[in-house]
């Protein structure tokens, strides 16, 4: 499922092509993938985007006429740019759902094989509360008091707290269990235990999102950037991915254990 950093490089790839550009055509193929509340698609038709952005796991197109198109890529969801000359277009068009194409010839198409992304299109500029979200880790203060405060009084472990897009936003299973090892916690440990240690851990979960974004995001399974080609960071993975392997710390076994059903990566010497 694309993270922070996977919709961070999307949209850094899809910026500049699409700035400035008006929307000529627009369809999406199963009304299913509305989210609830969602506008239709042929509303942004004729309208000229004016900013491409990433709001916590989401990618955000903004348009004239306070017009918002909000994607999310849920877990198989994919963004591609096709060139005015074709470049780019998959060699199937199998699971293409959603096509957006514009005044210069380059088209937008939405991929979704499992089909647990939305669209969600609205004229209200206050999406972080229509989509409740949270800030992301970018977003609140270096100091980790506001992440404290979020965290002060919660009994449920870090690992779930940190994956609560309502609490913040952007980071998930991959992010998650990365940034706690780096920060040295236990996954386990109930969250308001780890109040005192929330600057190292927003610092923490900074630097792993930083890296990450450096090397286009992981490729997992499906993510791919815009113009198709994969992220690196899977390479650099501490712990996510890597149980059973030596831990790069000290060298003991990196274990994998189910935590709210996610599956949860750590090192039980590194992280106490
Ligand atoms: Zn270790």
């Amino acid at each position: 499922m694309p993270e922070l950093p996977e919709v961070e490089t999307i949209v850094r790839g899809l910026r500049e092509p699409l700035l400035g550009r008006r929307l000529l055509r627009a369809r999406l193929r199963y009304a299913a993938l509305y989210r609830k509340g969602s506008l239709r698609v042929t509303w942004l038709v004729g309208r000229v985007i004016t900013a491409v952005e990433r709001v916590g796991k989401n990618a955000v197109f903004r348009f004239d006429r306070s017009r918002v198109m909000t994607i999310n890529l849920g877990m198989t969801g994919r963004l591609v740019l096709v060139g005015a000359d074709n470049t780019g277009r998959p060699a199937t068009h199998k699971h293409r759902h959603g096509r957006f194409i514009f005044d210069h010839g380059v088209e937008l198409d939405f991929y979704d094989p499992r089909r647990f992304g939305y669209v969600y299109i609205t004229g209200n500029a206050d999406l972080r509360s229509e989509l409740n979200l949270g800030p992301d880790p970018f977003e609140i203060s270096t100091s980790g008091r506001e992440l404290g405060e979020a965290l002060r009084g919660r009994r449920a472990p870090i690992k779930s707290i940190l994956l609560d897009q309502r609490i913040i936003a952007g980071i998930g299973n991959i992010y998650a269990d990365e940034t706690l090892f780096a920060a040295r916690i236990d996954p386990l440990t109930p969250a308001g235990d780890v109040v005192s240690r929330s600057r190292e851990l927003l610092a923490a979960a900074r630097k792993v999102l930083r890296r990450a974004i450096d090397h286009g995001g992981s490729t997992v399974r499906d993510y791919r950037r815009s113009d198709g080609s994969s992220g690196e960071f899977q390479q650099h993975h501490a712990v996510y991915g890597r149980e059973g392997d030596p831990c790069l710390v000290c060298g003991e076994v990196i274990e994998r254990i189910v935590l709210s059903g996610r599956s949860t990566h750590f090192c039980s010497l590194c992280q106490k």
